[in-house]
């Protein structure tokens, strides 16, 4: 008989989509594509959950990729257009992503000028693009800021080169992270100062990803505003948005249990996650993750630091407090895990990947992926 699964049953540790909040962040971009004319693509690089598409297509034009082989899978499971962008491509792989690419944007007019011409020969109807850097950004943590001192992003105006002109449809840029229309506001201004008198001879501009867009306090509204805006003063020029966190944004939480608890001067629950393997970016950004029915340090009564299970030291999640003493078996929820998780995730010192799963609408749960030894054994020789 088939199992079925709820959320006390899942295997651990699990991420679970929601398709019901996947569909809701559909909506908002739903609007913006209709109220702004811009075409949204997923950014493949945030969330790549690709049994997940069938939720996506119907809204999002397509993907950004970040080279071959994010390029393939936009491809074979999303279909639609795809975008293939990476900081320098190599001879080897150019065949193959000038084929199944619709914009192929280069970082530098150097490899502009090496492969522009191969990409056209390989597939005429590409268009092609450079990507620029505006040098603002309002991004404060420099490994998540595009636009940084000495970033290897993007061309310089200094650095532009005219003679790209000929061959190239468009300019992409991507200066944001985490971040409201305002701060897009503030790059558009200086993407307009440096390399507006290039826009009439374009067909389209992308504005990168970075966009919070399904944040509830993000401003829709200002985003839709400065895009009309844009398209306005440009002749109705064709403007992309590729957000990848946005798309996954509050879509699932990763299920996890305790499978031990030891004391050290403070209270410290053993889980079969990992921060280190399983939601790198809470110790790379860092950024402490939500997790359901809990408190801050000493908000409720008791609290416990949350570990990971390798023997990294510093594999831990935070402290957080809860109502009642964890027992070992219980479930640790960690909300919000579905972008920059699963596309990151490794199997360092031979934790076993969580499993995937979604709750579909009427409130079902598939397990659509589970790991096991192959996945630890195969990526080593
Ligand atoms: C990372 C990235 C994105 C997506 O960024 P999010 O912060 O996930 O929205 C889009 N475009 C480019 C070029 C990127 O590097």
């Amino acid at each position: 008989m088939k199992k079925i699964y709820e959320i006390n049953n899942l295997p651990s540790p699990c991420w679970l989509l929601e398709e019901s909040k996947l569909r809701k962040n559909m909506e908002i971009f739903e609007r913006i594509q209709s109220e702004s004319g811009a075409k949204i693509l997923l950014a493949l690089k945030g969330y790549a959950l690709w049994k997940s598409f069938d939720i996506i297509r119907p809204t999002l034009y397509g993907c950004c990729a970040s080279g071959l082989h994010e390029a393939k899978l936009a491809h074979e499971e999303f279909g639609k257009e795809v975008h293939t962008y990476s900081p320098a491509f190599k001879d080897s792989d150019i065949k193959e992503v000038a084929e199944i690419s619709h914009h192929l944007v280069f970082n530098t007019p150097n490899q502009f000028h090496k492969f522009a011409r191969p990409a056209l020969e390989i597939n005429p109807s590409i268009s092609l693009g450079l990507r620029v850097n505006p040098e603002y950004s309002q991004v404060t943590t420099e490994m998540y800021n595009p636009c940084g001192t000495y970033s290897r992003l993007g061309t310089t105006k200094a650095n532009f080169d005219d003679s790209i002109m000929q061959l190239c449809d468009g300019l992409h840029f991507h200066a944001l992270c985490e971040q409201d229309s305002s701060a897009l506001e503030g790059v558009l201004k200086n993407f307009e100062d440096k390399f507006g008198e290039l826009v009439p001879k374009l067909k389209w501009i992308n504005f990168g990803g970075g966009h919070h867009i399904t944040r509830v306090d993000y401003n829709v509204d200002k985003l839709i505003g400065l895009i009309k805006d844009f398209k306005s003063r440009h002749n109705g020029i064709e403007v992309y948005l590729e957000p990848g966190e946005a798309v996954g944004w509050q879509t699932g939480a990763l299920h996890a249990t305790v499978l031990d608890i030891v004391h050290n001067g403070i209270d410290i629950a053993i889980l079969d996650t990992s921060a280190e393997a399983h939601m790198p970016d809470t110790i790379l950004m860092p950024y402490r993750s939500d997790v359901r029915n809990s408190g801050l340090p000493n908000e409720k009564k008791y609290t416990y630091r949350l570990g990971g299970n390798t023997c990294l030291a510093g594999d831990t999640m935070g402290d957080y407090s809860f109502d009642e003493p964890l027992k070992i078996g219980d479930k640790i929820i960690f909300e919000d895990q579905m972008h920059y998780t699963i596309v990151k995730a490794t199997t360092f010192n031979g934790i076993p990947l969580p499993s995937i799963a979604i709750q579909r609408m009427d409130g079902s749960i598939n397990i659509v992926k589970e790991f096991g030894y192959s996945e630890f054994k195969n990526r080593l020789s």
